[in-house]
């Protein structure tokens, strides 16, 4: 008997059943034990006067009617009977299946799993159970022909011929007794088949922990091994005309621009390649920090290249770099590009006339070669996935690699999504900047704000209004955006010029918009969450947003940046009366903190991970168990221990040493 034998040693699997499983990456017995439910139902019986509307429950009563269908179409129909709990008594329908008539018998108890319609009084049944179950039942991932109960029975059998007992515990004694984790056979049973919530709890922990820990250990060990041989370029940039820029630049660089600008050089500088994140809230100036770095990489003769999500980014650095550095020859390259002046472009970006290059994605596609590229920047970094990343890298050889991103996320994160990284961090606003003002007040309060906002506009403040954001439609969002326009019109009259900005607008009008916002000939932009990342008028001082407890806490900061740009006092007002106990919180913290960093972390706390990072191809490795936010903590922890095993091999005894050996291998799925 081994964790090896195909699944056709358990009974009742066939060579039929056995390929349906393999489509389920079900091939070995040792398989099955590790294949987790994803969730558990309780069936333990439930009071009807605690249920939600809409609760999913099972309910134990006595039955009091007979059982009746009634026919109403082509085999449609419905079964309804009423069953007394205590004093009450529910109303009970199932659709279509007649058939379980014969389990309802008048007088006697049952169990109904059903869905619980509060205003009704009923219930609508999914299940008739042969009776109240205490404990909880695994729901599995299925599918391909292969339904719950298959499962349950399958792994059933496997416990029941004793296969958990050959599961070898495979993290070190130490690691067990430090953390109190319960050993793997137990945790393994107790996944499938928790005794109580408790249980379920404990194992949960333990098989989180062991993936992140061996995550951490691989990643680390990897790092070890690779940082004698990983090789990258040699940039050998000029000091002096690098030093002759900064001291030509508008402004002097914050202490943490320059720190991170030397980090970054001095990576491009060494021969080892460079995998660098620069992080750093919005507005903290990234930009200035990248176009220096390309302009090194150009004193080496290299060229650079930067890459931005959006045409609108791609514009704005373009300008911005075409003003610090008039005397080099910069390209601009987005698809929206005429093919004549694409053609010119291409040309001058793979023969070398141009140095720098700043793009959308069209500085990935096929057809576009460079000349020497040798360092590749990724702005807004988390936007782009994994390929884009990887196939923008390979457009050079062996390119130093330098990615930007304002979401500010802790270090143990950062590289579990995207990659063994060093991180710089730029944690300073440049001076003269003031805090914004924050305040948060209700509905009720808005007319008083309207009258503060009267003479702020007599003063000559400009003003952001966001709608509230309605999930699932973007045409109610407009509607509510066009009434809120309108409302606010019809307050100030001639006092305010007031424009709407939304997301259907092609983009030459919202440019228009933008610009006439910018030139001051609006006064008061009401715009849905549209506003683009990046967006800069400094001289706008309020932010207004509606409802403002629909939004997270990251994107309610990235709102927030659009003001504060300048040296003017700016403002945040958060209109909202939060119904939840964490909208409440969102819209404390708002007013306490300014700092991306506090808030981000705040954020991890109460959201999950899919929010932060999108989608599945931002490169987060797809964990069995762990949820790399909500169990941040435990990736934290992991993280420490794998170093400290790394870093002090005399830490554990030759024992522990083996398991770890043994059990590395088996996770080299992350690679
Ligand atoms: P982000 O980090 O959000 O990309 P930007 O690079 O767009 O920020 O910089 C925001 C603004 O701050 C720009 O207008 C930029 O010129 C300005 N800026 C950058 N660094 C400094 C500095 N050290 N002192 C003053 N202004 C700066
Ligand atoms: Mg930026």
């Amino acid at each position: 008997m081994q964790l090896t034998d195909r699944l056709t040693v358990l009974p009742g699997v066939g060579p039929k059943s056995a390929e349906k499983y393999l489509k389920l990456d079900l091939e070995t017995v040792g398989d099955l034990l590790v294949y987790y439910p994803f969730r558990y139902e309780d069936f333990k019986s439930r009071d009807v006067l605690e249920l939600l509307d809409g609760e999913k429950a099972v309910v134990v009563g006595q039955v009091v009617t007979p059982a009746s269908v009634q026919y109403y179409g082509y085999k449609r129909n419905r079964l309804s009977f009423k069953i007394k709990q205590g004093e009450v008594v529910v109303g009970v329908s199932f659709f279509n299946q007649p058939y379980l008539a014969d389990q309802i018998d008048l007088g006697e108890q049952v169990s109904i799993w059903g869905k619980w319609d509060l205003k009704k009084a009923a219930l609508t049944g999914m299940k008739v159970l042969a009776q109240a179950q205490d404990d909880m039942q695994p729901i599995y991932h299925v599918g391909q022909g292969v339904t719950q109960a298959n499962l349950v029975k399958l792994v059933t059998a496997a416990f029941q011929v004793g296969y958990h007992q050959l599961l070898e515990e495979n993290l070190p004694q130490v690691l067990l007794e430090k953390y109190r984790l319960i050993n793997r056979q137990a945790a393994v049973v107790a996944m499938h088949f928790p005794a109580d919530i408790e249980q379920y709890r404990q194992a949960l922990r333990r098989v989180k922990f062991e993936e992140l820990f061996y995550y951490q250990l691989r990643l680390q060990v990897l790092r070890e091994k690779t940082k004698s041989t990983d090789f990258g370029l040699s940039i050998l940039y000029q000091q002096d005309l690098l030093d002759d820029r900064i001291k030509k630049l508008p402004f002097s660089l914050t202490d943490a621009q320059n720190r991170s600008l030397d980090e970054i050089l001095k990576d491009m500088g060494s021969p080892r390649h460079m995998n660098r994140l620069l992080q750093g809230d919005v507005g903290s100036g990234k930009t200035v920090v990248a176009g220096l770095a390309m302009f090194a990489a150009v004193t080496a003769g290299f060229q650079a290249a930067i890459m931005v999500p959006t045409e609108i980014l791609a514009e704005q650095h373009f300008a911005s770099l075409t003003e610090l550095f008039p005397d080099l020859s910069i390209a601009l390259l987005t698809g929206s590009m005429k093919q004549s002046e694409k053609r010119l472009i291409l040309e001058q970006i793979a023969d070398g006339r141009v140095n720098m290059i700043v793009g959308t994605h069209a500085l990935i596609q096929e057809g576009v070669s460079y000349h020497r590229l040798g360092l590749v920047i990724t702005d807004e970094q988390h936007r782009f996935g994994v390929n884009q990343r990887r196939l923008f890298r390979e457009k050079g050889e062996q390119p130093d690699v330098l990615m930007m991103t304002a979401t500010p996320i802790p270090r143990t994160l950062a590289i579990t999504a995207y990659g063994e990284m060093d991180v710089s961090i730029i944690d300073q606003l440049p001076a003269g900047r003031k805090p914004i003002v924050t305040r948060w007040v209700k509905h009720e309060q808005f007319e008083q704000v309207l009258d503060w906002l009267s003479s702020e506009l007599e003063k000559g403040a400009q003003v952001y209004v966001i709608s509230p954001l309605i999930e699932a439609s973007e045409a109610l969002d407009l509607k509510n955006a066009t009434a809120l326009a309108e409302d606010l019109q019809s307050y100030f009259k001639d006092q305010a010029k007031i424009a709407l900005l939304h997301g259907k607008m092609k983009a030459q009008e919202k440019d228009d918009i933008m610009q006439g916002f910018k030139a001051k000939a609006i006064d008061l932009l009401v715009s849905t969450t549209v506003i683009e990342v990046g967006v800069n008028v400094p001289n706008a001082t309020i932010m207004i947003i509606m409802d403002a407890d629909r939004f997270g806490l990251s994107q309610l900061h990235q709102l927030r940046g659009r003001v504060g740009r300048g040296d003017k006092q700016s403002y945040a007002i958060l209109v909202s009366n939060p119904k939840t106990e964490s909208g409440k919180r969102r819209m404390s913290i708002m007013t306490e903190t300014t700092d991306g960093f506090v808030l981000a972390e705040e954020d991890l706390k109460m959201r999950g991970s899919g929010e932060l990072f999108g989608t599945r191809q931002s490169g987060i490795p797809e964990f069995q168990v762990a949820d790399i936010v909500e169990d941040y903590p435990i990736l934290e922890e992991a993280r420490k221990m794998a170093a400290q095993i790394v870093q002090d091999p005399k830490w554990m005894d030759q024992a522990d040493w083996e398991i770890l050996a043994r059990n590395l291998d088996q996770t080299s799925r992350f690679d």
